[in-house]
């Protein structure tokens, strides 16, 4: 059975949650500070984590994820209210494995972590290809087709699409994806990315569940 642990002060919104994740049959602990968060998380070790940034008393949701991630990987869903902690998040690898704003839908954060918990339990196989529409991503022989019929995709265009399907339901900044699709190392415009997203849509077409997260990135399902 999955485990979920949230972590969120405010009644209202953990209590909708909860009934939420509950109707898919998963088992949900909630809890409303950072130091009960850590000390259910250690004791249940849950299959998944849903942190609120913003709690009361001396621990927030930064400090329970960092003192969490000394010992464990659980996939951790932060829920935030502010820009500026969207930030910290895509910004300080605080070992998000993604995050939601609010207000949100409850049945979004559900879609979240259905695809996080896909990719974590797929990440034994390694990804050798995706299938996405009528569009196959063979990731060993670096072809995209369709219908067997091989698409032209230029070679960065590839690199860029390898990352997205490494990450599927994960947002990745445009700075992430230049870092992972392009190099550490690499100095330019990061609306190099957008470039190269506009000619995969272009030849992948509808195919491709790309998700355009304005501002900061790209999600792939
Ligand atoms: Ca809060």
């Amino acid at each position: 059975m999955t485990d979920v642990v949230v972590v969120e002060d405010e009644p209202d919104i953990g209590d909708l949650l909860a009934l939420y994740l509950r109707r898919e049959g998963w088992r949900v602990h909630l809890a409303t500070t950072g130091a009960d968060g850590l000390d259910a998380i250690r004791a249940r070790r849950p299959d998944f984590v849903v942190l609120d940034v913003g709690l009361p008393g001396d621990l927030d949701g930064f400090d329970v994820c960092r003192e969490l991630r000394q010992s464990s990987d659980v996939p951790v869903l932060f829920l935030t209210a502010r820009d500026d902690e969207v930030d910290r998040i895509l910004g300080l690898e605080m070992g998000a494995d993604d995050y939601v704003t609010k207000p949100f839908s409850p049945r979004e954060i559900v879609a979240r972590i259905k695809a996080v918990l896909r990719r974590s339990r797929a990440t034994d196989d390694a990804t050798s290809g995706a299938t996405f529409g009528s569009v196959l991503v063979d990731i060993g022989r670096r072809e995209v087709s369709r219908g067997g019929e091989v698409i032209p995709v230029a070679t960065q265009e590839f690199a860029l699409l390898e990352v997205l399907v490494d990450n599927q339901g994960v947002v990745l900044s445009r700075r992430q994806l230049l870092d992972l699709a392009w190099g550490e190392d690499w100095i330019g415009d990061p609306r190099t990315v957008d470039v190269h997203v506009r000619q995969l849509r272009r030849k992948l077409g509808d195919d491709l569940p790309l998700v355009t997260v304005r501002g900061y990135g790209y999600r792939l399902g």
